[in-house]
């Protein structure tokens, strides 16, 4: 796809801005980040720039400071104070909208409580939330007093919290009566009490009262938060951590079944946000910022939490569904809350792409200046189309690459530096101070135009300081399949102007609608249904969520496969991993194709899936496996024996796609 010359007056600065900016980073890369990391406030200034022992990065070793100093009371200490911070809106249609110094008192307050629960510097805490504003208060509290959070997707299973609050140690856990979701109550005290009876770290827990569903506390153990606020104190000391103290610890889905805890640091995550936040959506005093995502992930964290926040830019937050109570939600919220920049995903703009551009008649977008894509590769069409009917062919838009173990954007144009010519589907060049590349299997550079696995080959400010409780898996896992490199686990390939066009995962990991799902950890959530005996998982694709979830399954000798047999094992999948897990197909087979050493060829279950060709099969045990699955997989498409299944628990067959 060609490059596209773009009418954004307001981006034209002096041509070679960028690149003067990016060479000078990569030259004196430690005298760069220091100057960037300056316009930070530091309580006392680090001994060195970087340590790096390789494969683990310190970033301003004996420099201390706050994030929620920095966050809240810097600028709760300014004019800012009566700035707004957050506008939120509930998915019912309560609003809610903090000034910096509501926010600056409310993290006082929270930090207050937390303390007064016996939480410590270097305690964790888990937050199983939903987007309200007091997860990021009680993020933003956590860190005031030296805390590390742990934030666990909502719509993560009683499992799936359990193994998170058991692997991070946390001794508390924050969760609400419930949260709004298409217009029902997620249980989430009832999820959380059934976490609880497999996690002995926890000793206490804080409910805070969303949603009015009727719960049981258990005192002392469990407290509202209404109560404990009551005896809170207004102001507590913001504790000075060193720059590598944990900030947080975030899960995220690698090639084990095991989710990975990725720490991030204090300073080098912060320094790495504040300056990309401002780079790549040029953010300004009168922006009006809303990323969609959900605080779960990381880009909620970093991208509607600490970046905006950094900045004192106003962050808007929506509790619930973007279709719910109409199709039309995330355009009226933007016309409600004048949006200047909108950052979504992939999923999200194909989504409303099916929907047609009339929902956009009856509202007024004009105020959107930047847009902004994140978590999957986007596609030229919706690029496009997200530039014509959503930015008014008047915004850029900021295809961001990054992921959870970046901590921040790392591949993006940056029109806060200089908006250089865009290419659809492409997001870009690295962004200054980062040095990626495409590399072939052994290590070496990738002819342009051709694809190879996409390496980092320094460290950055922002990336995770290691795997929780787990060295060896940190090495293994990034430094062990390019030698000095840190492996991203994508495909990607540079073309001849040096931008990235990001493929896809290289490894064992899907993305469904953005969302980070190993396969490994379905697997073992599938095999533990007792009358399944094996089972595959593979992503097909899908052309709104990037990729669907297709699991290949061999059940117990004597069980035979049924409609009411996918639907127990769908269910199976959402009580063990959770609702973001549910896999799109269940195909039963005889038999899974296995090499000579028993592995599963999961290649041939993609192609086959997929409806490409499947290759070289000599290495399987026996080829008329093959055969068996391709036939299981056609009757499953026909309607046919078990095939009747398909989408059987979501409640209505899907059409086609294909
Ligand atoms: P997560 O850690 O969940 O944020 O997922 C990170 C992964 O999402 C990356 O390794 C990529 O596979 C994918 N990803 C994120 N942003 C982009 C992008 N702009 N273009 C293509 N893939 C992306």
């Amino acid at each position: 796809m060609a490059e596209l010359s773009l009418p954004f007056d307001r981006w034209h600065y002096p041509v070679k801005k960028f690149y003067d900016l990016y060479d000078s980073s990569i030259e004196e890369p430690e005298d760069f980040w220091a100057e960037q990391a300056r316009q930070l406030d530091w309580f006392r200034t680090w001994d060195r720039v970087l340590e790096w022992e390789a494969p683990f990065a310190r970033w301003f070793v004996g420099g201390t400071l706050n994030a929620c100093h920095i966050c809240v009371d810097r600028h709760a200490k300014t004019w800012r104070r009566s700035k707004v911070a957050i506008y939120w809106e509930g998915e019912p249609g309560d609003v809610r909208v903090l000034s910096y110094s509501t926010l600056y008192r409310e993290v006082n307050r929270y930090a207050s409580v937390l303390k007064n629960c016996g939480v410590g510097t270097g305690d964790k805490v888990a937050l199983y939330l939903p987007m309200i504003p007091e997860l990021p208060i009680f993020m933003l509290a956590c860190a005031r007093i030296g805390a590390i959070h742990t934030v666990v997707f909502s719509g993560f299973s009683a499992r799936a919290l359990a193994d998170r609050i058991n692997d991070v140690g946390a001794r508390l856990l924050v969760t609400a009566d419930g949260g709004f979701r298409r217009g029902k109550i997620l249980p989430l005290k009832s999820i959380a009490d059934e976490a609880l009876t497999m996690c002995p770290s926890v000793e206490k827990a804080i409910v805070v009262k969303r949603a009015d569903n009727s719960v049981t506390l258990n005192p002392p153990k469990e407290s509202w938060l209404h109560d404990l606020l009551e005896e809170a104190d207004p102001y507590v000391e913001p504790e000075l951590v060193e720059s590598n103290h944990p900030l947080y610890v975030l899960y995220t889905s690698g090639t084990t079944g095991k989710p990975k805890g990725i720490v991030h640091s204090t300073g080098g995550y912060l320094v790495h946000n504040y300056v990309t936040y401002k780079w790549v959506f040029d953010i300004r005093e009168e922006s009006v910022y809303w990323c969609t995502a959900d605080i779960g992930w990381v880009t909620g964290h970093s991208q509607i939490v600490y970046a905006p926040l950094a900045h004192g830019a106003a962050t808007v937050i929506y509790e619930g569904a973007p279709d719910y109570p109409a199709i039309d939600r995330w355009w009226d919220i933007i016309e409600k809350y004048g949006v200047t920049i909108f950052y979504t995903s992939p999923t999200a703009i194909r989504t409303f792409m099916g929907h047609g551009e009339e929902m956009l008649k009856k509202h007024d977008l004009s105020t959107l200046e930047l847009l902004g894509s994140v978590g999957e590769s986007i596609n030229p069409e919706a690029w496009l189309w997200f530039y014509r009917h959503i930015g008014g062919e008047r915004c850029p838009i900021v295809d961001t690459w990054w992921q959870t173990e970046t901590g921040g954007i790392m591949i993006s144009p940056t029109p806060g530096i200089e908006c250089l010519p865009l290419k659809p589907g492409s997001a870009g060049l690295a962004v200054p101070g980062v040095e990626v590349d495409v590399v072939d299997e052994a290590g070496k550079p990738a002819p342009r135009e051709q694809r190879g696995s996409l390496v980092i080959k320094r460290p950055w400010p922002g990336m995770l300081l290691g795997i929780h409780g787990d060295p060896e898996r940190y090495k293994k896992a990034y430094w062990s399949q390019v030698p000095g490199y840190y492996y991203t686990g994508d495909y990607a390939v540079k073309d001849g102007d040096g931008y990235f066009w990001v493929l896809g995962r290289s490894d064992e990991v899907l993305k469904v609608a953005g969302h980070r799902i190993g396969t490994a950890e379905l697997e073992d959530a599938a095999v533990s249904h007792p009358q399944v005996a094996e089972a595959a998982v593979v992503g097909k694709t899908d052309p709104v969520k990037g990729e669907s979830i297709v699991i290949f399954a061999r059940l117990q000798e004597g069980i035979r496969p049924s409609a009411d047999q996918t639907k127990s094992l769908t269910s199976h999948i959402r009580s063990v991993v959770g609702a973001v897990a549910v896999p799109d197909e269940v195909c039963f087979v005889p038999r899974l194709p296995k090499t000579r050493s028993g592995k599963v060829l999961r290649r041939v279950l993609k192609a086959v899936a997929n409806d490409d060709s499947i290759g070289d099969v000599t290495t399987l045990e026996d080829e008329s496996s093959v055969q068996e699955v391709i036939q299981a997989y056609q009757e499953l498409k026909e309607g046919k024996g078990p095939g009747a299944q398909k989408n059987y628990a979501k409640g209505k067959p899907k059409k086609e796609k294909r």
